[in-house]
């Protein structure tokens, strides 16, 4: 969260993320919580999770990263009355700041909750202030052949990034070898950003 912070001049505020890390606590009984204090921005202390689960049995606790899952099918480009929503050639959907209007019908039409609109105090490269953004999968960096600021960030390769066309990349070998997840796959948005090791409950 950080790395993009930094990389993208996202407000430092936690209401404004590209990406963010919710912290998924399960109870032996089967009730789901899902923690995001301060977006994850500021970790999870042991604090926090004492004071509010002490009086739980938690059966299991794990954390699920959230960004824009770059749908093939991306409802939030259907509804942009101006087109300054729209999708690559190369596949990433992209949000031309210079021609965004502001009216928040994209935020209303994604169902992952990954874009929100810039604050007064933050001004785009081309000056405006009230306009909609969101992960680009570091787009400036991967057209020079570097990851993203995330994926290079993480301590742990917990994120992985590849081209899908390309029969080498590591994300088209993990689909070979492995089980992976989408987020909510009824919807029929065919997100890009998969998840290995997917818990029930997860959404
Ligand atoms: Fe659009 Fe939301 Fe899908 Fe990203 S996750 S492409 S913002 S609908």
């Amino acid at each position: 969260m950080v790395a993009c912070k930094l990389e993208n001049k996202v407000p430092w505020e936690p209401g404004y993320n590209r990406t963010w890390v919710e912290r998924y606590v399960i109870t032996e009984d089967g009730e789901i919580f899902v923690d995001s204090p301060n977006a994850g921005r500021d970790g999870f202390d042991a604090d926090y999770r004492n004071l509010k689960y002490q009086n739980l049995k938690v059966g299991k606790s794990f954390f699920v990263p959230k960004l824009c899952n770059q749908c093939d099918n991306p409802p939030c480009v259907t509804v942009c009355p101006v087109g300054a929503t729209y999708m690559t050639e190369d596949g990433v959907v992209l949000v031309d700041q210079e021609h965004c209007i502001g009216c928040r019908y994209c935020l209303q039409a994604c169902p992952y909750g990954a874009r929100f609109m810039l604050p007064d105090f933050s001004t785009t490269h081309f000056g405006q202030v009230r306009v909609v953004d969101k992960c680009t999968w570091c787009y400036h960096r991967i057209g020079k052949g570097l990851l993203p600021a995330c994926v290079e960030a993480c301590p742990v390769g917990a994120r992985i990034f590849g081209d899908l066309r390309d029969p080498e990349s590591p994300v088209r070998e993990i689909l070979r070898k492995q089980r992976v997840y989408v987020l909510k796959p009824a919807l029929g948005t065919e997100p890009k950003v998969y998840y290995i090791g997917f818990e029930k409950g997860v959404h």
